[in-house]
């Protein structure tokens, strides 16, 4: 072995003893607590499918002012009736006037008891957590009767559409209100407009994990593979699926928007 090895060594092994030492210093509980930065105060909800205070109210069940019709952003025509929204599917995919980045949204919907159709064709609807364009364009997540009625999996209520099926089938009865709580991660894009990181979602449907941090390989489409388009900040779409059904409904909408990570 020659000087220089050994003097390597040497040198590592006085490093490694500093490291310990440092290790060992933090010897207090003190040493390990945060006080900075505090985080915000947050009241929570004040009744079940109310709002945190720092919640962007998207629908209260009074009027549709957060909402314009995606085609042509002209004013969202839903019908608005017992502080419940219903589809008119004449009307089209409505979408929120704000758009976002990250969030954490909370829905609830609602299929009619008498609901008629089958798999995609009972209730179709679904949220787009950014949405891209006038039509489907997006990512969705399904809204859809799944309460013993069959469909492809990745296609079913708590799906993000045909990309990821959700952990398991928690849906209520046609008639039952059902939520949805979602954490959006927005898709990140390089200034040449490249994909620098992937969209993230959970999805929580009524109270049950469904969708766990699922990565998504691009915009949902109906024929062939998800692919990414750059985009910015955009706003959440709301989907009149053109199936014969009877319209679901809607009530309880609100978004909190998240510090970018
Ligand atoms: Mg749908």
């Amino acid at each position: 072995m020659t000087i220089k090895p050994i003097m390597g060594l040497a040198i590592f092994a006085f490093g490694m003893g500093l490291m310990s030492a440092a290790a060992s210093a933090q010897t207090r509980p003190e040493d390990t607590e945060m006080w900075k930065p505090v985080p915000a105060v947050v009241s929570p909800a004040s009744a079940p499918g109310a709002a945190p205070s720092d919640a962007i109210i998207l629908f209260d069940g009074r009027d549709l002012d957060q909402w314009v019709t995606a085609a042509d952003k002209s004013p969202a025509g839903w019908i608005v009736t017992d502080g419940v929204m219903t589809v008119d599917k004449t009307r089209g995919n409505i979408e929120t006037k704000r758009t976002f980045r990250d969030y954490q949204l909370h829905l609830e919907w609602r299929i009619p008891a008498d609901i008629d159709g089958a798999g995609q064709g009972r209730g179709n609807s679904g949220v787009f957590l950014a949405s891209t364009g006038p039509r489907d364009e997006g990512y969705e997540v399904q809204i859809l009767d799944s309460y013993q009625s069959a469909t492809y999996v990745n296609g079913q209520a708590g799906a993000v559409y045909k990309q990821h099926p959700p952990l398991v089938n928690a849906a209520r009865k046609p008639g039952e209100w059902q939520s949805y709580d979602i954490i959006w991660r927005a898709p990140v894009f390089g200034s040449d407009g490249a994909l620098t990181k992937p969209a993230t979602v959970t999805v929580l449907h009524n109270g049950v994990l469904v969708q766990d941090n699922a990565i998504l390989a691009g915009e949902t489409v109906y024929i062939g593979k998800p692919a990414y388009k750059a985009h910015g900040p955009s706003p959440i779409k709301l989907q009149a699926h053109g199936d014969p059904s009877i319209p679901i409904s809607f009530r309880n909408i609100w978004v909190r928007e998240l510090a970018l990570r």
